[in-house]
């Protein structure tokens, strides 16, 4: 199984201590992380091995959206700064319309992400 992360910059803290969270249920079920490309130098940091792709204002978030369309991701935790302005704001839109069109969870806040991902780690 294979789960997306990305967080913009005021939510990569919120994104580390999440996963920091389900660092051992992530090595024993084996699951597989991409991230976008800082959100992933954050998460190797705190101990986990993830496939990053490009910098999302650099093209990474469509580099995911494709995954999705694809059918290579099954769940993306997308931690949004509803605060903040984003250049690449119709990559984003699009990549939530692609979790929509493939009926793929996309959680955009910790408290969905944890329900996503207890979920998940049960089935
Ligand atoms: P980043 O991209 O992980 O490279 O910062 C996230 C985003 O802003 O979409």
């Amino acid at each position: 199984m294979k789960i997306a992360l990305i967080a913009h910059d005021g939510k990569k803290a919120e994104m580390v201590s999440f996963m920091r969270d389900f660092l051992e249920e992530l090595h024993r079920k084996d699951i597989e992380l991409v991230a976008t490309g800082t959100t992933g130098s954050h998460v190797v940091r705190a101990g986990l091995e993830v496939q990053r792709v490009l910098s999302g204002p650099m093209g990474g978030d469509a580099q995911i959206a494709t995954m999705v369309a694809e059918g290579q991701v099954h769940a993306v935790f997308f931690f949004r700064d509803p605060l903040d302005k984003h250049p690449h704001e119709p990559d984003i839109l699009m990549l939530m319309r692609m979790c929509d069109v493939h009926n793929i969870p996309l959680a955009t806040n910790p408290a969905t992400a944890k329900l996503v991902f207890e979920r998940l780690l049960n089935s």
